[in-house]
């Protein structure tokens, strides 16, 4: 399943977009480690799989939780260079701005 998490307002979009059916085949579940913001909390779906989604309290406020990272690594939309889609070793993650 292909989840949304984010917000837009009048500044942008702001989405991180998580492929659960790759955290389901994945056994580090890194992303939560590698996030500083605590972003990411690692749960169990409705089918009993292990799988990443964006915590409630972060959801609409990923701008500014991500604004470091993304001022170090050059944005990171497109290639994995921040630290959660760096860590992830499925390209489950992706950011959309
Ligand atoms: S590291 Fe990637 S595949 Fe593993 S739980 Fe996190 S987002 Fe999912
Ligand atoms: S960009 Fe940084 S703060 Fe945002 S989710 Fe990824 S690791 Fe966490």
């Amino acid at each position: 399943m292909i989840a949304n998490y984010g917000y837009e307002d009048g500044s942008g979009f702001y989405y991180i977009t998580i492929d659960s059916d790759r955290c389901a085949t994945c056994e580090s579940h890194d992303c939560a480690t590698a996030c500083p913001r605590d972003v990411y909390v690692i749960e169990i779906d409705d089918y009993d799989d292990v799988v990443a989604s964006v915590a409630s309290d972060a959801r609409k406020r990923l701008r500014e939780l991500c604004a470091v990272c993304k001022a170090q690594n050059g944005g990171g939309i497109e290639g994995r260079l921040l630290p959660c889609t760096s860590a992830c070793p499925t390209g489950a993650i992706r950011h959309s701005w």
